[in-house]
């Protein structure tokens, strides 16, 4: 049995535990195993539009049970980051889910105009002209770039994709000539924070995503599990520069054996 030889479970959402609105096969019923089983489990996502609070209803309404503390997003990560920095101030393009975090973390939210330590950029979907200007004179006023993740593209439930955090952030380095740090997967800092909120021990990486799972846990030195419920097939798989632990079709793979 793949769980056995691992204490934390990191589980990506999208794709992994729910695809929109609808659950994922096997996926409610392999958390409540591991679980029983005394394993344990945290929850990443790289979407910095939500809160935690807003994560853990989300999955409820799949059947997997969540509590707050065991919910990392890329924006909670993006704000203990810029503490860690002893940034105090920032220019914000992000909704509520990276606006609360930074707030949380004691770090002011400035209005276009004002001077400012940071830009930091979320997925924002009523992202406009005025705020991309703003963000970019703030740079070049001597602002540090930071995105909560690179995503280039989000998966729309209705099955199309949508442009992600990535464009900002690409539109923003553009302007600037300069390059965003990033928190959100790939990076470590994501999947570090997430590994604590689990209690440490040995972590197993699973989402559905090679570029951003895949490759955060590969950065990480860490064993990672390719689940087929979401964005990539076995051939991306095949195609890609780096490989996966373990390849699945369900989760059910994890606890099966
Ligand atoms: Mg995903």
């Amino acid at each position: 049995m793949i769980a056995e030889g691992y204490d934390a479970f990191l589980f990506d959402l999208d794709g992994v535990l729910y695809r929109g609105d609808q659950p994922v096969p096997a996926a409610a019923e392999t958390v409540q195993a591991l679980r029983e089983m005394g394993k344990r489990v945290a929850f990443v996502t790289n979407n910095s539009s939500r809160t935690p609070g807003d994560v853990v209803a989300h999955l409820a309404t799949v059947g997997v049970t969540a509590a707050i503390g065991e919910v990392e997003t890329s924006a909670l990560t993006a704000a203990a980051g810029l503490r860690h920095l002893d940034i105090t101030s920032a220019y914000v393009i992000g909704e509520r889910g990276l606006r609360e975090a930074l707030e949380a973390s004691g770090i002011a939210i400035v209005g276009p105009e004002e001077p400012t330590q940071a830009v930091v950029v979320g997925w924002d979907r009523s992202l406009t002209y005025d705020a991309l200007r703003a963000a970019s004179l703030a740079v070049q006023r001597g602002a540090r770039l930071f995105a909560s993740n690179a995503d280039i593209t989000y998966p729309a439930p209705d099955g199309t994709t949508w442009p992600g955090t990535g464009v900002i952030v690409l539109a923003l380095e553009a302007a600037t000539a300069t390059r965003a740090t990033i928190f959100g997967k790939p990076y470590p800092p994501i999947l570090r924070a997430a590994l604590e909120r689990a209690g440490g021990g040995r972590p197993l990486v699973i989402g559905d995503r090679i570029e951003t799972d895949i490759e955060g846990a590969h950065r990480l030195l860490w064993d990672s599990l390719l689940v087929l419920t979401g964005i990539a097939s076995r051939e991306d798989h095949r195609a890609a520069a780096i490989a996966a632990t373990y390849v699945v079709e369900d989760l059910s793979a994890l606890i099966a054996g």
